[in-house]
């Protein structure tokens, strides 16, 4: 994220955490807690980059069955194992 406005509505971004629901196969996977920035007026949530590569990274080892996350409730996984941010 290069930006701190968003292109939606341009209000300001701030850092928080958002879940990202990706399609794996037949179903469907919240990703609890990602780092995220945020729009303040519309809600709207931008992924870094790193977080979108580690993201597919995640899909791919789904895919291949060999994911090691820990449910924390139906449907979601947490990464906080997975994503470590920098600042
Ligand atoms: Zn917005």
């Amino acid at each position: 994220m290069k930006s701190d406005i968003c292109m939606f509505c341009r209000g300001k971004l701030s850092k928080g955490l958002d879940n990202f629901v990706v399609k794996i196969k037949d179903h469907i996977v919240e990703l609890a807690e990602v780092p995220a920035w945020i729009c303040d007026k519309c809600g709207e949530a931008y992924f870094d980059d790193q977080i979108v590569n580690q993201i597919d990274k995640i899909r791919s080892e789904i895919r291949e069955d060999n994911f090691l996350a820990h449910p924390i409730a139906a449907g979601s996984v947490s990464l906080k194992k997975n994503i470590s941010v920098s600042e």
